[in-house]
């Protein structure tokens, strides 16, 4: 089977899709995630994350949490909306250290949840991981994953299994008080 490298953004996005290729492909799940703000918040997605790797026998790579580097790369776009110009660098910081990781240790292919988010566009995501792939030598697995019905996969599993999903989409940009 061909190395697959997912990075996995949160457990509800990612649940759905490690379900649907960890018996098609050698898969490992990449946590990198230095957008997530506050460090509780990122600590408290990153255990989901582990508890579905755990529970569906998939290893891990749990990354550093450079909110430092993130914010230095967002830097002049803080007033941007979700969605915005700096959603694309974002999205660009997380794909570059996935496509790295894969190139250094050896995997076939690699791929982000992202596109699982209702507001993450895949016409923006899918080019910057088809450049991004090239320039590693690493072939980017495009695909939109909100569609033919993983949403309400994805659902389902996260009410089944009581898993947390967040009520924003990470950074300190975005972040909302939960009621
Ligand atoms: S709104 Fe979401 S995708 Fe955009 S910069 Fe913030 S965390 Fe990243």
């Amino acid at each position: 089977m061909e190395k697959f490298l997912l990075h996995t953004c949160c457990a509800p996005c990612g649940i759905a899709i490690i379900d649907e290729l960890k018996s098609k492909y050698d898969l490992t799940v990449f946590f990198y995630n230095p957008n997530i703000y506050p460090e509780e918040e990122y600590l408290k997605r990153k255990a989901e994350v582990i508890r579905v790797c755990e529970e569906f026998g998939v290893p891990m790579i749990d990354m550093d949490y450079e909110i430092d580097k993130w914010q230095e790369i967002v830097k002049g776009k803080e007033d941007e909306p979700e969605g915005g110009g700096r959603c694309p660098i974002c999205f660009g910081l997380r794909l570059e250290k996935t496509a790295a990781t894969a190139k250094d240790k050896g995997f076939e292919i690699f791929a982000t949840t992202l596109t699982m988010g209702r507001n993450k566009k895949a016409d923006i995501i899918n080019p910057l991981g088809l450049a991004i792939g090239k320039k590693y030598g690493v072939k980017f697995f495009e695909e939109d994953w909100k569609k033919d019905g993983r949403q309400e996969k994805s659902a389902e599993f996260v009410k089944n299994k009581n898993i947390y999903r967040q009520n924003y989409c990470g950074c300190a940009y975005s972040w909302t008080v939960a009621e």
